[in-house]
């Protein structure tokens, strides 16, 4: 008899031992294998950094135009950690999308303004819409959308599509862009388990490595932007949708006991300090937190996919406006700082005739150009068709631009013989 109970109990043992086995062996192979090597490519990437001629007298601004923060129900993100977050990932605007909390929803709220370089602009993300104001006001959500966007838009304000996998009212006439790459878009596809115990595994050392795994081209949606900016301009950018909120965290409440929270900062209990607290639990940092286990953090999603504005000045009225010109890229920063990147159009006397999202005469686009910080592989798209490709230097020509279109470039750079995208601009409209 105890000679089957033995039994019993190691095949048991050894059940989990392989169960566990299986779990982290992915993440153990990153670990050793794949992130060094990977980091070890992306060094070699950087490295061949040069600096690129100005074409332009605007100024590159780097930033987010999704992000929430403790407004939200589903974020506890407090100024002290987003702008930690955003120094680190030298961010230099901020255009949050907090949920609403009342049917009557004014503005500003949330957190707003400059602090330490880093400008805050208030907005909301709600009835399958992110709207930024830009002015002190207050925002009827019990409204009907068509009737809202229209408001707002007229109101002088921003309206745009987030979540483009989903369906959105494509056609109507007033909203004015489209997220093309959202990182909760593209998680959408992903085996949670697997990014959860490759976290355990990885975690320290390479989260940026991480977040690279998910990583999927939205072919769809850039197809379906494509498709509507034929029709009518609209601006393509990007969205982090950082809330830091897939964590198991805790906190010391005033009265000494313990506030545990779950993912979407969903509170999961709270306790008294007990056995399990007392080892689990450590000082609290600068935050607050005396335990945390982090898949998302602001740093790491502010640095993962960006939008480069460029604008005049670090003011929310003058990015607006040059976000609605279309003068913005999103790029991969977490893989290589996109800074200095343009793609523009000289005319027959090689003078800077438009830049990306500009509207210009046929007559005065004979080439389109784009100069960049690191070699790639440039792709230019004509009404979303791929019509030229080259791969190599800093700076390319395609000439013979004889046909009206709406262009635009995508670059990619080469890891592990892969071409890896990198950065998608604006289209410039040659009519
Ligand atoms: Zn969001």
């Amino acid at each position: 008899m105890r000679k089957i109970i033995k039994r019993i109990v190691l095949f048991v043992l050894a059940l989990i031992f392989f169960g566990l086995f299986y779990l982290f062996v992915p993440g153990i192979w990153n670990h050793f294998v794949v992130y060094p090597r990977l980091e070890e490519q992306i060094e070699a990437v950087r490295s061949l950094r040069k600096p690129v001629p100005q074409v332009t007298s605007l100024t590159h601004y780097r930033g987010l135009m999704h992000s929430h923060c403790y407004w939200s129900h589903d974020s506890r993100g407090t100024l002290n950690e987003i702008l930690t977050a955003a120094k680190k990932a030298d961010i230099e605007f901020i255009f949050f999308t907090d949920h609403e909390r009342a049917k009557l929803d004014s503005f500003p709220r949330g957190l707003y303004g400059e602090h330490d370089g880093v400008l805050m602009v208030p907005g909301t993300e709600n009835n399958d819409l992110l709207v930024w104001p830009l002015a002190d006001t207050v925002i009827d959500w019990r409204m009907d959308n068509p009737s809202l966007i229209k408001g707002i838009v007229d109101a002088g304000g921003l309206v745009v599509f987030p979540h483009c996998e989903e369906k959105r009212p494509w056609l109507n006439p007033d909203y004015q862009g489209m997220e093309i790459y959202n990182i909760h878009t593209d998680i959408k596809d992903e085996r949670y388990s697997d990014i959860f115990f490759n976290t355990i595994i990885n975690q320290d050392r390479y989260r940026h490595r991480i977040y690279r795994e998910l990583f999927d081209e939205q072919t769809e949606i850039l197809a379906r932007w494509d498709s509507l900016n034929t029709w009518r301009r609209i601006v393509g950018f990007s969205a982090v949708d950082a809330h830091e909120n897939q964590n198991i965290r805790a906190s010391y409440l005033p009265d000494g006991r313990v506030e545990w929270l779950g993912p979407n900062a969903n509170p999961i209990d709270t306790t008294e300090v007990g056995l399990w607290e007392k080892i689990l639990l450590s000082e609290p940092d600068e935050n607050g937190w005396a335990f945390k286990l982090y898949l998302d953090t602001f740093y790491h999603s502010f640095s993962f996919v960006n939008n480069h504005i460029l604008a005049d000045s670090l003011d929310k009225q003058n990015l607006a406006d040059h976000f609605l010109k279309g003068h913005l890229y999103v790029a991969f920063d977490a893989l290589a700082d996109a800074k200095g990147f343009l793609f523009y159009a000289l005319d027959q006397n090689d003078a800077v005739s438009g830049i990306l999202g500009d509207e210009i005469a046929l007559k005065n686009a004979s080439i389109l150009s784009a100069v960049s910080p690191l070699p790639g592989r440039y792709r230019l798209l004509r009404n979303g068709a791929l019509i030229d490709e080259q791969a190599g230097g800093y700076a390319y020509k395609f000439t013979g631009v004889d046909k009206a279109g709406v262009y635009r470039i995508e670059v990619a750079i080469e890891l592990d013989g892969n071409w890896v995208p990198w950065i998608y601009t604006n289209p410039i409209y040659v009519r």
